[in-house]
């Protein structure tokens, strides 16, 4: 791909109700998702007006219930349409701001901004939306920015894909490119790099955000990314959930405390907004309370709701994304066997029981969820958006990342992990290890990889033997270098520097490698097993703790054998001590953490007022 803009560039996704922005950072190769000025990293596509000034994002969301006839949301829902556009017609209603015909038939919105009535076109909101993302990349950049990319909807057609550009232009930015959220995702999880993709890829994109779902098949091949078929539903999504948990408790409160909030907006804005908390807590709880203080004159509410109750107020919605899933499966003429990884974006799409439905659909395989759903699409785009730069290193590979943590095992079980999981490759980092034993003339090193403390439960790449010099003493270190390349070839490599003996281990993409399926597994393990494996690695502390202290006695023994001597008693008493703790070093598997914990202080006291060792 030519490079031709001067950077930096920024990706943006302006959503329906949220818009995100990122930037890719060369240093640290990855994108970054920029957090505006209250700290979210995601900002409402809300722009308002009062008497005496324009609000955009959290600001403008946040006075939403007391201006609500000049507050402006939902406007990617007008944005390239025709005011008689049936999709607009049937929006009209359920709009607290006032939308009217413009010439040529073009909707324009109508609000009061300084005492004075403005027709703005769906462009210009769109525009002061994209001028907040773009202030919030400046803020962050200390620099001013030009260039972005911008996501649209798959299914969004010229004119919508013009008018967008034109909100970019209005805000003072060069469009450099628009691209499909779909794809912009896909970018993200860099699928088109992924392991056995050298040949061709279907992607399943399934994104289901505020107020609408998208689902879309692509097709990748090299550089090339298809639209194969998109389906939807533009008015299914957050809010939707967000409103039958209001008629619900809307219901309850008529019927527990006979008050009727139905027709009191103020009342019900403020459910909503506690509601929609509530929700997001449940894609973690199983239950939650709600609070309003003063949600009625001086009525305070307060009441639970548990998940289950939340999927059966929301579940014919819930199959309605499921059927549109059978749907666009349908129209692609595919098989769900022919799709080799299922994507989820939007915010909504980290509702357990809609990943359930989802998951049951698509049987063994995993579903891509690493990335921030509702982050994915900006981060794809600042992926693209640093494609198409000056300046941004040349062998720029998209996202390929390393799926597990790789690392080596040196001493006992424990996995020392050397490159994380989901760092971007190419990546080289070197590591100082300690020799474990006296005497050693030949180290065993075994790289793994996964997200287990212990070696054992990994899996094992490669091992290789490190000639070392035996007068060499335990604790002597030893530097590994893992260096992985753009191909994700791993090359490990082993040197005593004192010798300069040295040696090293080439593990090919495709050997030994897992698929996603098993990297899956392995990743859900890791988070199982994560007690276990935190109570394990606190074992091994101890353990070494205690072994280290043997070794140091029996060092200052032999010293003192040969100099100053050790009244008998003493030495009676600290031999004693000593091979207790060896015989529980020699059975470390049967016993707990607590029995060398406890040896060692035993030791330590008896030993410390004669060696004067810590
Ligand atoms: P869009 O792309 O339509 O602008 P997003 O993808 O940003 O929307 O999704 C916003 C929606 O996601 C909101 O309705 C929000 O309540 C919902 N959401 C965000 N986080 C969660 C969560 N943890 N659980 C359930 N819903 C969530
Ligand atoms: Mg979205």
């Amino acid at each position: 791909m030519a490079k031709k803009y001067e950077g930096p560039a920024i990706g943006i996704d302006l959503g329906t109700t949220y818009s995100c922005v990122a930037v890719w950072d060369s240093q640290i190769n990855r994108a970054e998702i920029i957090h505006n000025e209250q700290g979210n990293r995601i900002t409402p596509s809300c722009v308002a007006f009062t008497d005496a000034q324009r609000l955009i994002g959290d600001a403008a969301k946040n006075q939403a219930s007391s201006n609500p006839s000049n507050t402006v949301f939902d406007v990617k829902r007008l944005i390239g349409r025709n005011y008689s556009d049936p999709i607009i017609q049937n929006d009209l209603n359920m709009w607290p701001f006032k939308v009217i015909a413009g010439r040529d038939d073009k909707p324009m919105i109508v609000v009061k901004y300084k005492g004075e009535q403005k027709q703005l076109f769906p462009e210009e909101i769109s525009s002061m939306v994209l001028t907040k993302m773009r202030e919030i990349a400046e803020a962050y950049l200390e620099s001013s920015v030009k260039n972005a990319v911008i996501t649209v909807p798959a299914y969004f057609n010229d004119s919508q894909r013009k008018s967008t550009k034109d909100a970019g232009a209005i805000a003072g930015l060069n469009v450099i490119r628009i691209i499909n959220e779909p794809t912009a995702a896909a970018f993200a999880y860099g699928l088109q790099k992924r392991g056995n993709c050298v040949k061709e890829r279907n992607i399943f994109v399934f994104d289901l955000g505020g107020g609408t779902f998208d689902v879309s098949i692509l097709k990748i091949k090299g550089e090339v990314f298809e639209v194969k078929a998109t389906a939807g539903d533009t008015h299914l999504g957050g809010e939707d959930f967000d409103n039958r948990m209001v008629e619900y408790f809307v219901e309850e409160i008529k019927r527990k405390n006979k008050v009727d909030i139905s027709g009191n907006a103020k009342s019900l804005r403020r459910l909503r907004t506690s509601c929609e908390r509530a929700k997001r807590t449940l894609s973690f709880a199983v239950d939650t309370t709600i609070e309003v203080d003063g949600l009625f004159e001086n009525f305070d509410f307060c009441s639970l709701i548990t998940r289950a109750r939340f999927e059966e107020l929301n579940m014919d919605l819930f199959m309605k994304c499921v059927e549109t899933v059978n749907t666009c499966l349908k129209d692609s003429n595919m098989d769900k066997s022919n799709i080799d990884d299922v994507v989820l974006v939007g915010g909504s799409s980290r509702i357990p029981k809609v990943q359930q439905l989802l998951q049951d659909i698509f049987k063994a395989k995993e579903l891509c969820k690493s990335i921030n759903a509702d982050e994915a699409v900006a981060y794809g785009a600042a992926v693209q958006a640093a494609l198409l730069c000056k300046g941004v290193s040349p062998n720029l590979v998209i996202l390929d990342v390393t799926p597990l943590s790789l690392g080596i095992l040196i001493n006992g079980d424990l996995m020392s992990v050397v490159i994380p999981k989901n760092t971007t490759i190419p990546v080289k980092k070197t590591e100082d290890f300690e020799k474990s034993e006296d005497n050693q003339s030949s180290i065993p090193i075994k790289v793994c990889e996964g997200e287990r403390t212990r070696a054992s439960d990994n899996n094992l790449l490669g091992l290789f033997y490190l000639d070392c010099n035996p007068s060499n003493p335990r604790g002597h270190s030893l530097n590994v270098c893992f260096d992985i390349d753009a191909d994700g070839i791993l090359i490990v490599s082993a040197e005593e520097e004192c010798t300069g003996n040295k040696k090293e281990i080439t593990i090919a993409n495709n050997t030994r490698r897992l698929s996603p399926e098993q990297i899956m597994r392995m990743i859900r393990e890791a988070e199982k097993y994560k007690a276990e494996d935190e109570e394990y690695q606190k074992k091994v502390n101890a353990v070494n703790a205690l072994d280290d202290y043997v070794y140091k006695i029996n060092k200052a023994l032999k010293n003192i054998d040969r100099s100053a001597k050790l009244c008998p008693e003493e030495k009676m008493k600290i031999n004693l001590e000593c091979s207790k703790a060896k015989d529980i070093l020699d059975s470390i598997k049967e016993k707990e953490t607590a029995v060398f914990v406890n040896c060692l202080n035993k030791l330590k006291s008896v030993v410390k007022p004669i060696l004067q060792i810590d």
